[in-house]
């Protein structure tokens, strides 16, 4: 039969054969963001346009082109998250978080939706996984949130990638940067492309992010932004600088890197990979100091990152990193006439209870393809389950690797009884192993 409908382009299925990666990698962004002193939130996956437009700008291509908006029954326009930032702070706003004091530190694990043309690691829906600090302005902070990234990236066993800093200055010197820059480009105005004509006047730096061949070349000559910073901007950079030297981490002052959302100030950042193609960035961050006031807010330093969960198992892919397997079946309790199923249904409830992982038959199975399945989920240990031993009250546990196996009685007692071959298994399994098992 002709299925109904499939998967809209851009998007992709998580199956559960390969869910585990996921939930091993969101572990390790949890416990990082934790010991970083940093806590979960979680905001709607639609927001009021004007929020995005505000924060991300309406010059950036996520708002001119990627945005995904459409207008409900009630006649608002709305907007699916295009990143995780704006709803958060948005949401700290809202609730007057700020009132607890600074810093706030909060993380978050999301997806977000922007209309972009798919190919390998670039969706229309994609995950993030991010971490911001309101009310910070010291470049600690800085310092912090890119150690943070790092530090999982040193956790899953990532290697070879670059972290590449820059600062595009603040309120104050960034005229002066951008005069420079209009004045350059308007110098070439005949050749830009179409969407980078209408930059010049409102926000030339986007030029500098421009995918097209010859704007980025154009580009190439451009006045470069550490040349403009103010006194402050300067310093704030080399303290970012010094405390990730301190902690050894190597980065590369890249004078071309501007972002591609508008809320930036000062340090921007990016982990890049050579491994997983033209979209090699997994992690874009920094400073957005401006961002809450925007959004009409008190003067709030703020800053963050955001990683994109799918280039990162990409990369992990291409690097062969060994992750984690999910634990598999430590029991599987087999039964043949009904009353045993009942009584195999009775005891694989109850060894889940200790946190142990059971499975009996939901199919209808006969033994034969009960104890196939067995195999096939590699269970343990395995128990069958018959009248006779019903009558005898007592029944025999194998272990499936060794392939001995002990009496257990089946009343209260079964559940230490298995817990002790339970226990001991690992240590049949090497005995086996080496020949000196006892059966
Ligand atoms: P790019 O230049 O690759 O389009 P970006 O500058 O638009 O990235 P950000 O908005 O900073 O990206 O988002 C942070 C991270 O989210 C990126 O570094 C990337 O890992 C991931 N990301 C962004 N867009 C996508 C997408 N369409 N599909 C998958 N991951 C994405
Ligand atoms: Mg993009």
């Amino acid at each position: 039969m002709k299925l109904i409908t499939n998967g809209i382009k851009g998007t992709a299925d998580v199956l559960p054969a390969e869910s585990h990666k996921w939930q091993f990698v969101e572990d390790i962004m949890r416990g990082q963001a934790q010991s970083y002193g940093f806590k979960e939130i979680r905001t709607p996956v639609f927001e009021h346009t004007e929020l995005f437009s505000r924060s991300v700008g309406d010059t950036t291509d996520v708002v001119q082109k990627e945005m995904y908006t459409f207008t409900t029954k009630g006649g608002e326009s709305v907007t699916l998250r295009p990143e995780g930032t704006a709803g958060a702070a948005r949401a700290m706003l809202e609730h007057g978080i700020y009132n607890d004091g600074y810093p706030i530190k909060t993380y978050y694990l999301t997806s977000c939706y922007r209309y972009e043309n798919p190919q390998k690691g670039r969706q229309r829906e994609f995950h993030q996984f991010g971490m911001e600090v309101y009310g910070a302005p010291s470049y600690f902070a800085d310092a912090e949130v890119i150690c943070a990234a790092n530090s999982i990236f040193e956790r899953l066993g990532v290697k070879n990638l670059r972290l590449e800093l820059n600062s595009i200055g603040c309120k104050g010197c960034r005229p002066n940067y951008h005069k420079a820059l209009k004045d350059y480009f308007a110098s070439h105005e005949e050749e830009l492309c179409d969407t980078c004509r209408s930059r010049l006047d409102r926000n030339p730096m986007r030029i500098l992010d421009c995918k097209s061949p010859i704007c980025s070349e154009i580009a190439k000559g451009a006045p470069v932004v550490t040349d403009y910073l103010c006194d402050d901007c300067r310093t704030h950079f080399e303290g970012v600088k010094s405390c990730l030297t301190a902690v050894g981490i190597d980065f590369k002052v890249n004078p071309t890197i501007v972002r591609g959302l508008d809320y930036y100030t000062r340090t921007v950042f990016e982990f890049v990979s050579d491994d997983i193609g033209a979209q090699g960035t997994v992690c874009g961050g920094g400073r957005y100091d401006g961002l809450i006031e925007e959004l009409g807010g008190q003067h709030t330093p703020s800053l963050g990152f955001g990683m994109g969960i799918e280039r990162l198992l990409l990369l992990l892919d291409a690097q062969g990193v060994v992750l984690e397997e999910p634990p598999v079946c430590d029991i599987y309790i087999a039964g043949i006439s009904d009353a045993a199923r009942i009584k195999a249904f009775e005891l694989t409830e109850g060894i889940r209870n200790s946190s142990l992982i059971a499975e009996c038959d939901i199919v209808g199975r006969k033994l034969k393809p009960q104890m196939k399945y067995a195999d096939k989920i590699e269970a343990k240990f395995s128990m069958v389950l018959g009248d006779d031993d019903l009558a005898a009250n007592k029944a025999r546990i194998k272990n499936m690797t060794t392939g001995t196996s002990k009496e257990v009685p089946l009343d209260d007692k079964f559940y230490d009884a298995f817990y002790n071959i339970y226990i001991n298994g690992e240590n049949d399994i090497y005995l086996s192993k080496i020949g000196l098992d006892e059966e």
